[in-house]
This record gives structure tokens, sequence and C-alpha cells, in this order.
């Protein structure tokens, strides 16, 4: 039985949560979920028992913590090879809620929640909440999109189990959220750092700013963001601004978040375990080491995700949080180790630019993305080389084929890109690694 902490009903109270655990039982309530976990796993989800068996490895060996490092590795690659159901390891009679995020090629990662996940879902979030000085009475505007992508759902029932009173705008329609910040005395909001910025500039040009709003805490995530990103933020809103973490393949948003401390990153251990290991060979780190943040869920029963490779570059941070909470920090996650672009709190993979284009007759491989930041909203550009004999073509030809990519563009991705036809070989060729991706946001 999954052990349930918040209890919503009476009353929310952050100072017995497991964020303070002394080190040993937080080390033992680790080990017990990881037996769980790997066992559960084995027992219901066939690849996993395939790579175990090919190891020579038993659910009864994890004996340890350091255990973990024998066990096989997760990739999204996995979740895409198994698509949609395979790695579920509860029934579908059992699974409530599935939420879904971009692959690398057209079809979208799935994943699922039992009753038992989002109760854990909701509790993290709450503690991420917590942790950001929100409480019971707090107005909290949810600009993270609803609908298969985590942010939204993920952050609304967190807010509502802190007792706070929701707002689920989603994400878009600028204005209107201006409109509600002002007129409903909005305390809190939950975005992505970019869509903020957004917010701000947008604000500021209606004449009216931010900062003498009753707008107090931002919780910022989905995507990278900067120390210098915060300073702007906090200066122009008037707000205390949090970076949240999370991800798709360990349960969404709430894997872990700042303190009022600002210095890295908690994780909320009880339930995902981190480990840092070498990107390039997969050989585990030591706290302080910088490398690629492996996650293994101990309290997921639809979906456990074993040692998932995050593809996240950070680092665990050694010592104690002057807050006081026990858990671990990592570091801000400022970079990845594979080519995922992350847009507007979106997935990107250039492949799957890749795999659009060369569906288009007339189209051919060699393309360049190009990424800008305007008034702190990403925009994207992709410049497709057309073959010679479409490039002789009308202009209204070439228009088609134009708005035909970006038609294709959206549906697989999602997002919004302009397209412009380039000549054949204009694009620069490469003699090593194709450098498709021009990312200048941090130079707009
Ligand atoms: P998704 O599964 O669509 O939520 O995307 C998850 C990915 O978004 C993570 O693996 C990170 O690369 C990125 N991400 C999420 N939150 C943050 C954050 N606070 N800072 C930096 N990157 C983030
Ligand atoms: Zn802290």
């Amino acid at each position: 039985m999954h052990e349930v902490w918040s209890d919503s009903t009476s009353g929310f109270h952050p100072a017995s949560a497991p964020d303070y655990l002394p080190e040993p039982q937080l080390r033992e309530l680790q080990l017990r979920r990881l037996k769980a976990v790997v066992r559960r796993c084995y027992d219901n989800v066939p690849l996993f028992r395939q790579r175990m068996d090919a190891t020579n490895m038993r659910p009864d060996d994890v004996q340890s913590l350091d255990d973990l490092s024998r066990l096989p590795f997760t990739q999204k690659c996995d979740l895409r090879d198994t698509y949609p159901f395979g790695l579920f390891a509860s029934p579908l009679s059992e699974v409530v809620r599935v939420h879904a995020s971009s692959g690398t090629t057209g079809k979208p990662i799935v994943v699922a929640y039992t009753k038992e996940d989002l109760d854990v879902w909701t509790e993290v979030i709450v503690r991420c909440f917590a942790a950001c000085g929100m409480h019971s009475g707090d107005i909290v505007q949810n600009a993270y999109g609803y609908g298969l992508f985590t942010g939204g759902l993920g952050a609304h029932y967190g807010a509502e189990a802190l007792g706070a009173t929701v707002i689920p705008v989603s994400g878009g329609n600028t204005d209107r959220q201006i409109m509600i910040l002002r007129d409903f005395g909005v305390t809190a909001i939950c975005c992505t750092p970019s869509y903020f910025i957004h917010l701000i500039e947008r604000a500021k040009e209606t004449g009216a700013g931010l900062r003498d709003l009753p707008l107090r805490v931002g919780v910022f995530g989905a995507e990278p963001w900067t120390e210098e990103m915060r300073a702007h933020i906090q200066k122009e809103a008037g707000i205390e601004a949090f970076d949240i973490f999370g991800l798709t393949e360990i349960i969404g948003p709430g894997v872990g978040i700042e303190c009022r401390a600002h210095n890295g990153l908690h994780i909320f251990e009880d339930h995902f375990l981190p480990e840092i290991v070498d990107p390039e060979s997969g050989t585990p780190r030591r706290d302080g080491e910088e490398g690629e943040l492996v996650l293994t869920t101990l309290s997921k029963k639809a979906m456990p995700m074993i040692r998932y490779r995050t593809h996240d570059i950070t680092r665990i941070k050694t010592g104690h949080c002057s807050c006081g909470r026990t858990i671990r920090r990592i570091e801000r996650i400022a970079r990845r180790s594979d080519d995922m672009l992350i847009i507007r709190g979106v997935n990107l993979f250039p492949s799957q630019i890749e795999t659009v284009l060369l569906s288009i007759e007339g189209t051919t491989p060699h393309y360049q993305i190009i990424i800008t930041r305007d008034k702190g909203l990403d925009q994207l550009e992709v410049q497709v080389e057309v073959t010679h004999e479409l490039f002789s073509d009308t202009i209204g030809g070439l228009e088609q084929l134009r708005s035909r990519i970006s038609h294709q563009l959206e549906i697989m991705t999602g997002l919004r890109m302009e397209v412009s036809l380039v000549a054949p070989r204009t694009i620069q060729r490469s003699e090593g690694k194709a450098k498709r991706v021009k990312d200048l946001r941090n130079a707009t």
C-alpha cells in the first residue's frame, strides 16, 4: 500500500513532509521502495524483465541503494519502441489517466497513471508550492497548457489540494491573461519563464505594469532559464520566482523545485531517486560532479521508470540547504546532452523536421532551424532548400509548397514556425556533424 502523506481534509503541514526526514530514514524508505518497484517492473514489464535476465540479475539482487547502478537504463526510445502501452506495469483497467510528450519521430511517447500515481503527483506539487511559500487562500493562475502536456493538469490538482483557488486559464491569449491577473487578484502564477517574460512585455505595452498587483509568487519551468531572467522577472513583476523541474516520463512537473533559499532544486527523492552519470559511458558520478541526470521512480505503479536517462545535464549539490530540507538538490538545468530543443515549453527534435521534409516532394533534407527570441517569446524559422525543378516553378507553386510544409510541420510538432524556401545549395554543407540549429535566443 502506498503511503499517502498529504491529507487535504485535515489540513496541510509542510513541516511534517518527507522533505525533512532524517537521512538514514530517507535512505531506508528509498531502498524499501526501490526493491518493490524493481520487483513490479520485473513481474509486469517484458522489456525490463528481458534486460534483467540478460545481465543475470534478479529483483532480489537489489540489497542496497548502491545496487541501483547495476540495473539497466531506460531511454526515450524504449517508450517509442513499445508505443503506446508497452511499458505499463498495471492493467489498463487500473490506469485512470494518460499524458503524452513529443518523441523523436511523429509518434508521441505515452505515460500512464493509476489513482495512486495521481495522488503522488498531487502530493509532490503540494510540496512544491509549499516550498515556494504558497498556501491555502492563494489565487493561482495556471497558465501551463492543459491537455496531453503534463504541465496544466499536474499543477492544477496540486494547487487545489493545497487549498488554493485555481484559475485554469491554460496557455495563450496574453491580453486575457493580464486581465485575469489584474481583476481576480491573482497571487501566484505558473507558466514557462519565457511566457512570463512575454506577459511582462505585453503588460507594459498596455500601459500597466505588474508590479502594483497582489501577485507574489511565480512558479516557472518546463524549459531552461537563467539567473539573469530571474532577476529581470523579479524586478519587473515584483514577485519571487521559483524554478520547477519535471519531465513527462517521470511524472510531469513536480520532480523537483527550488526552496526560498534559491540555491538549487530539491528533488523529491522519496519518490524520484536521482543519480548522475557520465553522459557517454553511463558510469555513475559522485555527488558534486557534473553529468547526466538519471531518475528512478520509487512509487509509481502504472508506469515506473528504472534509471531513466533524462539527458539533462546537472550535478547533485553537496552540503545542506539552509531551509532544513534533507532531500538533496540539483543545480538548475541549463543544457541537455542530446539535440532536443525546447520551444515555448514544447519539446522539438530536429529529426521531426527532417521526417516531414523527407515526406514532401520537391524539398531536400538540407535545412536549417533558426531560433530567436522576440519580446520573450521563442520564434522559429525553418529554411528549406528546394530542388532545382521546383525553384524555377511559379511563385504560386512555391507558395503552395511553403504552406504545405508549414502545415505538416505544425501537425508533426504542435508548433507554428515560419518556413522559408531557399535556392538549391544555399545552406552551408558541413564536413562533420551537420549544424542544423542556430539557437540565437541568448543573443536576442
Ligand atoms: P516534458 O516532458 O515535455 O515536460 O519535458 C521535459 C524536459 O523539459 C526536461 O527533461 C528538461 O529538459 C526540460 N525542463 C523541464 N523543466 C525544466 C527546468 N525547470 N529547467 C530546465 N529544463 C527543464
Ligand atoms: Zn532548501
